[in-house]
């Protein structure tokens, strides 16, 4: 049996070359853009995404979003599956997956073990995907994980080329709205997290949104009245979903949203190779 040796940590609150490092490698990474998709959506777009995912985000986040109609994007490491996270707080079990799914909501990939894969081999990386796919299995048997985001944002040039093979997306933390041209690469995201965000600043981010007809993706973890550095509280997210419904935004999963952003642009391909 193959034994990965995965570094699991988060790199950006390493050491200082270890952070300087990996912002030099998340830009390269960023200026090649080569997966584009030029936006194509009728109506300005949010996504609400999870990541690791807490169980939380699994009964509180999910609600808030169903109540609205919506549904989000569960990116799930299937290696911490119903245990805690360093915090104490539980993460979601399969059966509380399974649930989400079952409501319509998207599971995505988020590696097995949590890595930072700038450390791994692409080869491991492989086995890592593999491995989180046949966990993920565990919810229904016809899941296929389409959608990616990257453990703590980390990427190089070498693991976005790789991923954006197996994905049909992947998403970054990088904090900006997707305009014009997305990178299915590398998806842009806003961290919804009280620690960072307030009303103010989300009402802007949704007009942006809503006048340049982009896309806004945002991450968050735990969905807690006392949430963690990370996590955004009940009353902050259903404040978010209803600002961007009312502001007549498309609220979609990640998939629901690769699907509007390049309907048109697979209809026309369609069609030229018809007519
Ligand atoms: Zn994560």
């Amino acid at each position: 049996m193959l034994v990965l040796a995965l570094q699991t940590q988060d790199p950006n609150t390493g050491s200082l070359p270890a952070r300087l490092t990996g912002m030099a490698l998340r830009f390269v990474a960023r200026q090649f853009c080569s997966k584009p998709l030029a936006l194509r959506n009728a109506q300005p777009m949010v996504t609400f995404t999870f990541d690791d995912v807490p169980a939380s985000a699994c009964e509180v986040g999910a609600r808030i979003l169903e109540q609205h109609g919506a549904r989000g994007t569960f990116y799930v490491a299937g290696g911490s599956c119903g245990t805690a996270n360093p915090g104490g707080s539980p993460r979601a079990s399969i059966d509380q997956l399974r649930k989400v799914w079952a409501n319509g909501h998207e599971i995505g990939c988020h590696t097995y073990s949590h890595s930072a894969i700038r450390y791994i081999s692409l080869h491991e990386l492989g086995l890592e995907l593999d491995r989180n796919q046949a966990a993920l299995k565990k919810i229904n048997s016809s899941i296929v994980l389409r959608n990616f985001a990257y453990p703590y944002g980390d990427m190089s040039i070498r693991t976005k080329r790789y991923l954006e093979t197996r994905f049909d997306s992947c998403r970054s933390s990088h904090a900006r709205i997707n305009t014009t041209v997305a990178d299915l690469g590398a998806l842009n995201a806003w961290p919804l997290q009280n620690a960072s965000l307030d009303r103010a600043k989300i009402a802007e981010l949704i007009a942006q949104t809503v006048q340049s007809r982009g896309w806004l993706i945002f991450h968050s973890h735990d969905v807690a009245e006392q949430p963690s550095g990370y996590g955004v509280s009940p009353d902050l997210l259903e404040w978010a979903v209803s600002t961007a419904k009312r502001s007549g935004c498309a609220l979609t999963t990640t998939a629901e949203g690769l699907e509007l952003i390049g309907g048109a642009a697979r209809k026309e391909r369609l069609a030229a190779a018809t007519s």
